[in-house]
């Protein structure tokens, strides 16, 4: 087995053909299906909390992120990774009902503690608003608020409006019956 080991590495070194990569000064063109950092698009993201409850090795949380979409996303919570515990799976991004959870080729996490591999929203993120687009996207959000209570505040009326309607029918069909029997 050695030998013939020995015999190939022997044999592709005359030929040329390259065994092994000087890595990182050489890096391998990845495959578009690789499963590298995740990708969040922050302006599609819902908070849903679908990716961390899919999760079978329980690395994402959802944390506060204030440059995403309050009308999307009302509690503006975005998902934190662990990449100490993740193992490339993929189901977050195959739960995802938003399609706004996608993986890169970005392979080269590696940091001096563990608190360097676990990645916010901000390390993420594409498609962060600025300042200008959020503070629109607040007037929007309390707009669709206040429109949302007063379809509330409308429908609650119009239901106790028919229970009074119902109730008032009832009370004259009960005097009418009590009059009709009394003049028998
Ligand atoms: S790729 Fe898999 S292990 Fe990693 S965060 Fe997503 S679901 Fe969890
Ligand atoms: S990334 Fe997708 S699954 Fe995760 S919270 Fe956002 S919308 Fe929900």
């Amino acid at each position: 087995m050695v030998l013939k080991n020995l015999k190939m590495t022997l044999k592709r070194s005359v030929t040329g053909v390259e065994v092994t990569r000087l890595y990182p000064e050489k890096i391998m063109d990845l495959p578009d299906a690789e499963r590298g950092v995740h990708v969040l698009d922050i302006r599609k993201c819902i908070g849903c909390g679908a990716c961390a409850r899919i999760c079978p090795n329980d690395c994402i949380k959802l944390v506060a992120y204030a440059r995403g979409n309050p009308v999307k996303n009302k509690k503006l919570q975005y998902p934190q990774i662990d990449y100490g515990r993740c193992m490339f799976c993929g189901l977050c991004v195959d739960e995802c009902p938003a399609s706004c959870l996608t993986m890169s080729k970005v392979f080269e996490i590696a940091g001096w503690n563990r608190e360097d591999i676990v990645y916010d929203p901000v390390d993420i993120a594409v498609g962060a608003y600025n300042d200008q687009e959020l503070a629109d996207l607040a007037e929007e959000a309390r707009k669709a608020e206040e429109e949302k209570k007063r379809k509330a505040a409308e429908a609650a009326k119009a239901k106790k409006e028919k229970a009074a309607k119902a109730a008032g029918e009832g009370e004259k069909g009960s005097g009418e019956k009590a009059a009709k029997k009394k003049a028998e």
